[in-house]
C-alpha cells in the first residue's frame, strides 16, 4: 500500500553519544515516491539520523513519523513490519548461503515473518501456499534486480556491486513501501552502479520511496530530484539538485572536510 504525500517526517531529531552532539535538531520531510538525497561531509550525522529513522538507535529528543504514525523509539523489526525498510549487510551466517536462499529467508529475517513455524495439519495447505507465492516472489524478485546467473551462487563469492544488488533485492522481499538506503554504491564498480541504480529508477517509477544516504555528491545530484544536506549534525540546505550544487554554505561545508 504506497499511501500519503509525505511518508517519512523527521522534527527536531536531536542524538548525543556521551559528550559528541551527533544530529542536532535536524527537521525534514521525505515525500512519497520520491527520490531523495540525504548528503553532507563526513561525520555530518547522516548515519545517525538513518538509524534513528530505522530503530537502531533511540533519539534523544525528536520524532519521526512515517505514513502519519509516530514510530520514534520503535523496533527495527517492528518499523519495517510498517513498510519502512532498510538494506543490510549480508551477515556472517548467510554468506555461505546462496543468493536464492538468501532472499527466500529475507522476509522472516527483516520483519519476523513467521513462516516455518510448527503448524497443524489443517493449516499445512496454507503453509504450503504461502511457500509457494515466496518461491514466486523470489524468482521475480531474482529476474528483476538480473541476479538470476549467480542464484545459486553463495553471498560469501560476490562481488561488491553483485552484494549490493543482492541486499537490494532482499529489502524487496519485505514488501516495503519505502527503502533507506546507506551509501549503497561503496565499493560498487561502474557498471554495478549504473545497473543498482537502474534498478532504484525503475522501482521509484513503479511508486516506492527512497532515501539515499550518500557522502559522495555527485551521485546524489544526478539521481535525486530532492536534496538534504547535513553538516555538524543539522540541516544546513535543502532543494532541487541545481539550487543546492550552487549554496555556498554546502560548498563551504564540503570544502572544509
Ligand atoms: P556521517 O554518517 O554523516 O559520516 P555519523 O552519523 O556517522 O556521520 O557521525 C556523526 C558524529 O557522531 C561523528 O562525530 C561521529 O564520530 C559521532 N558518532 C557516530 N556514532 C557514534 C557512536 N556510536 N559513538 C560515539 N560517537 C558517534
Ligand atoms: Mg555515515
Amino acid at each position: 500500500s504506497l499511501s500519503g504525500d509525505v511518508p517519512l517526517r523527521v522534527e527536531n531529531l536531536r542524538k548525543t553519544f556521551g559528550g559528541i552532539v551527533a544530529v542536532d535538531d535536524a527537521s525534514f520531510a521525505v515525500e512519497a515516491g520520491s527520490l531523495t538525497g540525504l548528503i553532507g561531509p563526513n561525520g555530518a550525522g547522516k548515519s545517525t539520523t538513518f538509524n534513528c529513522i530505522t530503530g537502531a538507535h533511540t533519539p534523544d529528543s525528536g520524532t519521526v513519523t512515517f505514513q502519519g504514525e509516530d514510530i520514534t523509539g520503535r523496533r527495527p523489526d517492528q518499523i519495517a513490519t510498517e513498510g519502512l525498510v532498510r538494506t543490510f549487510q549480508i551477515a556472517r551466517e548467510l554468506e555461505e548461503m546462496t543468493v536464492l536462499e538468501n532472499l527466500m529467508l529475507a522476509p522472516q529475517g527483516q520483519i519476523g515473518e513467521q513462516l516455518w513455524r510448527s503448524v497443524t495439519p489443517g493449516a499445512r495447505v496454507e503453509v504450503i501456499e504461502q511457500e509457494r507465492e515466496l518461491r514466486e516472489r523470489v524468482w521475480e524478485t531474482v529476474d528483476f534486480f538480473e541476479i538470476d546467473h549467480i542464484a545459486h551462487d553463495e553471498a560469501g563469492t560476490l562481488s561488491g556491486g553483485q552484494r549490493k544488488l543482492l541486499e537490494m533485492a532482499r529489502a524487496m522481499m519485505t514488501e516495503p513501501d519505502m527503502l533507506l538506503l546507506d551509501e549503497p554504491l561503496a565499493g560498487v564498480n561502474p557498471t554495478l552502479e549504473e545497473k543498482l541504480l537502474e534498478r532504484i529508477h525503475d522501482l521509484r517509477e513503479q511508486g516506492y520511496t527512497f532515501l539515499l544516504v550518500e557522502h559522495d555528491m555527485d551521485v546524489i545530484m544526478e539521481n535525486c530530484e530532492h536534496v538534504i544536506v547535513m553538516h555538524q549534525g543539522s540541516v544546513l540546505a535543502e532543494g532541487e539538485p541545481s539550487m543546492v550544487k550552487n549554496n555556498d554554505r554546502v560548498i563551504e561545508a564540503y570544502l572544509g572536510e
